[in-house]
């Protein structure tokens, strides 16, 4: 997959449009890629640039009609409701230099509330802080578990901004995630984790490797079909 940073603004959002070129590909072609945050072409080898562009523009209908299908979008304000690990909270803002009832610290959850002691103008900044930390501490704690398990040593954790993909392994021993599992059931962020562990043990989807998976996690089939159905809706917040 070819990342070329270019980008196109549709209702307001700023769509990535991710070029792949494909060596047998007659003609250009066009879909949202997962969650919809992105555009994928797949192009003839070594196609211009502006020409794809200009093609992608005059998809331009097209791609707003389907936006507007896609559940609307929830951004990170007072009042707002986003699941946490699945669970619903809302976004409760607290003025800064407010006294509190305890010592909590800058952000907090409490039953099913998100606090946040922020400036109206740095909420969206702080609650997204506030979830990659969480699911930073999430995947950690899981991952460290299942690699001990299988007595694998992991070599980096990286919590990434990815649309195409919930999670990664690279033959360094190195795993990746998209903070936006933060968003999904805990059963399937412990699915994902599970999957991406068991590739330091097998570099392949080989049969041994799904039993390890199932080893590693007994939720393998629901997560996997909650995220085939409900994968995009993780992308319509922030
Ligand atoms: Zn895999």
């Amino acid at each position: 997959m070819v990342k070329k940073n270019v980008y196109l603004g549709v209702q307001g959002q700023k769509l990535e449009v991710i070029i792949q070129p494909h060596p047998t590909s007659k003609k250009l072609s066009l879909r949202l890629g997962a969650g919809q945050a992105a555009i994928k072409v797949v192009s003839p080898p070594n196609y211009p640039i502006a020409d794809i562009m200009d093609f992608v523009e005059r998809q331009r209908n097209w791609i707003a009609e389907r936006l507007d299908k896609q559940s609307p979008s929830v951004s990170y304000e007072d009042g707002a409701n986003i699941p946490i690990l699945g669970r619903h909270h809302k976004i409760v803002r607290i003025e800064p230099g407010t006294k509190t009832h305890s010592q909590k610290g800058a952000a907090w959850l409490e039953a099913n509330q998100l606090y946040i002691k922020s400036h109206v103008e740095h909420l969206p900044r702080r609650v997204q802080d506030f979830l990659k930390k969480q699911v930073r501490f999430e995947i950690n704690l899981r991952a460290q578990e299942k690699a001990a398990k299988i007595d694998k040593k992991i070599a980096a954790i990286r919590i990434k901004d990815t649309t195409s993909r919930w999670g990664s392994c690279s033959t360094k021993g190195n795993l990746n995630f998209s903070w936006r599992l933060i968003f999904s059931p805990e059963e399937v962020l412990d699915y994902v984790v599970a999957h991406e562990v068991a590739h330091l043990e097998h570099m392949n989807h080989s049969p041994a490797f799904w039993a390890l998976v199932d080893q590693l996690t007994d939720t393998r089939k629901t997560s996997q079909r909650w995220l085939k159905l409900n994968g995009n809706q993780l992308m319509s917040y922030g």
